[in-house]
């Protein structure tokens, strides 16, 4: 199934398990009917012993004595013979289905990486790791009982109804239909109780979510609350997500315990027996059977507990495997970031980046930028500013492609960002960015991230510019550390990493967002350093919330409530005494700089 396939709708769970199989429908029948033919010629010398007993039981059987003995051996061989070739089919069923179920599982995980590798950046920010971890590891492993075990099972079982049933009506219609009374009965329960339950497993699957994602947050989050000893309010929603889970717990568990236990009850060996047994009885006793013809009905009608006994058991699975199947459906359905065509082969290097006519809502909501027009000139620096929550950062993300505008355009020359392919983009357009996104690899393999072929020699270049190459010679194995195992460094250290991985790419564009905010002070100069000369000679997009970080920045462009309320210089902003310069005295920057030239 292509990620494209994935996207077609179905509206049934049914359908969506269907389409979610699609790659090894075949193998899964070819493997059922497999398990149907080999049951059915496994329960063959159920029927040869019931037949050996009249053979020998049969009134005339002592004057013909040798015949009978060759009958029976015969019977025995052919019994033998299909329980030996029954066992074998059933095995190469199983076998089937194991090995289709190990390509659905490479197939779905591939699957979903190459989807997510298309869809907007923007989409982990607000995408909880957990959802994602849920659907990638667990549903795929759940996905395992319906392919490996259920059409098998669904084989088996429908291959044994269906030889006992034509057998035993063959043998006695009256008596075939009172053996298999309990079979219908049992799947009447089943079903009711199944039916009552799959109602809350939609509650089930949410509530299993809520608690995966409660779960990061809860260890994440941690540390700091402990530090600040608010246990008890931070992790309400941990103990929030559990109290929904209990609930939806007992709602779907509640009705199938007692229905599913009704039914077992009615699928014991001993009560089929029973009732095999007591209508034989009356039956021998109206002289519609003889004694001896109730033994094919006492070896047969119990044996088919089994295997219903085990559809029972994957019909249960069967719930959590299509709930398991729907989410995997709906992660292949992410809309993805298409590139639309017309883009050129290469981006020239000095293109300028005009934003135009801007607007930026999230999730349908009210614009959060409204109406942005600017030009970043090549090889200048523009920064942006203004109060928490004026749209900086979704600007920065807008340019970087994390999202697409609700309307309005960006353009890199004359060429719309949705022209672009994302690695030429991303080439384009290096980004460091507050929240720093580290591999658990090496620390070369992290900076090489964008450049695999990068030699030692440039990964080392590269880390110098960025301040970190003496950083990661001082640990014990330089280079091949790996981050979070032996290379434990600080965030202002991380940040230098990405910036490092940033520079090997050597992009003629940067945007960079608020890239000191994770570092100490001197982690703040090193990263400065590391940054003016990285952005020499290139057109850079600075956000920042220290206006003094950017006063020598080319052009400035004053962001309030979505809206540009000013731009220029710093001088230029200064002079106009609005916005800018109220930002600028509410910062004391002046005094600040005034004090720090003051002679002591
Ligand atoms: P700034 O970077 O200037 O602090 P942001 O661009 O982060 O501002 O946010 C601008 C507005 O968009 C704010 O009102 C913020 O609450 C809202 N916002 C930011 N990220 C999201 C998001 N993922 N979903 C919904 N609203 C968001």
């Amino acid at each position: 199934m292509s990620a494209n396939d994935a996207s077609e709708a179905t509206p049934t769970p049914s359908g969506t398990v269907a389409q979610v199989l699609r790659p090894i429908r075949k193998r899964l029948i070819i493997a059922g009917t497999l398990a149907a033919v080999g049951s059915m010629l496994t329960l063959v010398p159920l029927a040869g012993i019931a037949h050996v007993a009249q053979l020998v039981l049969a009134p005339q059987a002592a004057d013909n004595w040798a015949q009978v003995q060759a009958n029976v051996w015969q019977v025995a061989g052919l019994s033998l013979l299909s329980l030996l070739l029954g066992m074998l089919l059933v095995s190469l069923g199983e076998s089937l289905a194991h090995l289709a179920d190990n390509h659905i599982t490479r197939h779905l995980r591939r699957a979903i990486t190459r989807r997510l590798a298309r869809v907007p950046l923007g989409w982990f920010s607000s995408r909880a790791s957990g959802e994602v971890k849920q659907v990638m590891q667990d549903d795929v492993a759940t996905l395992h009982s319906l392919t490996a075990h259920f059409y098998t099972t669904v084989g088996r079982c429908f291959g044994a109804v269906a030889i006992s049933t034509l057998y035993l009506f063959a043998m006695d219609w009256r008596m075939a239909l009172v053996s298999l009374l309990p079979f219908p009965l049992f799947l009447l329960f089943f079903r009711r109780a199944t039916k009552a339950s799959g109602k809350n497993l939609q509650a089930f699957g949410a509530g299993m979510a809520r608690i995966n994602n409660a779960v990061v947050e809860f260890i994440n989050g941690t540390p700091v609350v402990k530090a600040f000893g608010i246990e008890g309010k931070a992790h309400g929603s941990y103990r929030e997500a559990v109290d929904a889970f209990a609930t939806a717990f007992t709602d779907f568990t509640r009705p199938l315990v007692s229905g599913i236990a009704n039914a077992h009850a009615m699928l014991t060996p001993v009560a089929v027996l029973g009732v095999v047994l007591g209508f034989g009885t009356l039956f021998c006793a109206l002289g519609w059977i003889a004694p001896a013809g109730l033994l094919p009905f006492a070896l047969v009608a119990p044996g088919l507990c089994a295997p219903l006994l085990l559809l029972s058991y994957v019909m249960h699975d069967l719930q959590h495997a299509t709930g398991a199947a729907q989410r995997l459906h709906a992660l292949l359905q992410t809309p993805v970031l298409e590139t639309l065509p017309g883009g050129p082969a290469r981006l020239a290097a000095d293109a300028p980046i005009h934003v135009e006519h801007l607007v930026y809502g999230y999730d349908g909501q009210a614009p959060v930028l409204d109406d942005i027009s600017f030009t970043l000139e090549p090889g200048t620096v523009t920064a942006i500013v203004g109060a928490s929550g004026a749209g900086k950062s979704t600007l920065a993300r807008l340019l970087l492609r994390f999202f697409d505008p609700c309307a309005g355009r960006i353009c890199i020359g004359n060429t719309d960002l949705r022209q672009i392919d994302s690695r030429q983009l991303y080439r384009h357009i290096g980004f460091v960015l507050q929240d720093v996104r580290l591999v658990h690899a090496s620390l070369r393999d992290n900076i090489a991230l964008g450049r695999p072929s990068a030699s030692q020699q440039e990964i080392e270049h590269a880390a110098r510019l960025a301040n970190i190459h003496s950083r990661i010679l001082a640990l014990p194995r330089g280079y091949d550390s790996v981050i979070g195992e032996d290379a434990q460094l600080s965030g202002g250290e991380l940040q230098r990493v990405s910036i490092a991985r940033a520079v090997l790419l050597d992009p003629p564009v940067l945007v960079l967002d608020e890239a000191t905010a994770a570092a100490d002070a001197e982690n703040e100069v090193q990263i400065q350093q590391a940054l003016s000369r990285f952005a020499k000679g290139r057109t850079v997009l600075v956000i920042a919330h220290r206006l003094d970080t950017v006063m020598h920045a080319d052009r400035i462009i004053v962001l309030d409530n979505g809206h540009i309320r000013e731009q220029g210089s710093h001088h230029q902003l200064l002079a106009r005494n609005d916005h800018y310069a109220r930002l600028w005295a509410l910062g004391g920057y002046q005094q600040a700089m005034q004090e720090a030239q003051a002679p002591c």
